[in-house]
């Protein structure tokens, strides 16, 4: 169990209310939940990890997804590249920079696992269309897929609640998504290890890592629709 202050308790279960009053809950998670579950440069002296402690490998990953079960969270806007919302369960899940475990057909869009295309021809071929297949992770520079930056935006347009976790939300397009909500009135909850330039506008900022705060506030909620 981790041992959090007392005003971060009262934090957790003010966001816990805020959660479960809001209509249509969507997640946004970045780079900083992949970060905790062990990128190598953040290991060692000095290091998130050091200073912080190790999280559960999987903690973040398994409350979002649990938390969909639950019919509480609706979507999960996520710039993670690494497939783990997926392998923890989450369903609805706009990957904007892409899966790199899918190849994806520049054509049609249609996505398909790793290895079911084959290499054995080259370029390969999307069996659907005919079109170029190439992996489906966003490379800098390169557009968000239009079918995936539509789902986002649909979501965005739908909810009245984001809980933004693990990202300072600083790059575009999914940087706009949170603030989107906000102009419309809605609540946005952090989690982060940082302050980040969303701070501001947050109602509530639950500051540590999202390997031990998520499965916090998911208890929290859990005791709350009991
Ligand atoms: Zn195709």
């Amino acid at each position: 169990m981790a041992e959090f202050s007392e005003q971060l308790n009262r934090e957790i279960d003010d966001a816990a209310e805020l959660i479960l009053s809001a209509k249509y809950l969507v997640g946004l998670t970045g780079a900083g939940v992949s970060v905790e579950s062990g990128i190598p440069p953040f290991r060692g002296p000095g290091g998130l990890w050091t200073k912080h402690g190790e999280p559960p490998m999987d903690g973040y990953q398994r409350f979002l997804a649990e938390l969909e079960k639950l019919g509480i969270l609706k979507c999960l806007i996520t710039q993670n590249v690494d497939n783990l919302h997926r392998a923890a369960g989450s369903v609805n899940l706009a990957e904007i920079h892409g899966n790199f475990m899918l190849d994806r057909c520049i054509s049609c869009g249609s996505r398909f696992r790793r290895g079911e295309i084959s290499l054995e021809v080259l370029p390969p071929r999307c069996p659907k269309c005919g079109g170029l297949v190439k992996g489906d992770g966003v490379a800098f520079g390169e557009p968000i897929p239009l079918d995936v930056l539509a789902l986002c935006q649909s979501e965005t347009d739908k909810s009245d609640c984001m809980l933004v976790a693990g990202t300072s939300a600083m790059v575009y397009p999914a940087a706009a998504f949170p603030q989107e909500v906000w102009r419309r009135g809605g609540s946005l909850i952090e989690v982060n290890l940082y302050e980040s330039e969303l701070t501001r506008i947050c109602w509530i900022s639950l500051r540590g890592q999202t390997g031990t705060i998520l499965p916090e506030l998911l208890s929290g909620i859990k005791v709350k629709v009991k």
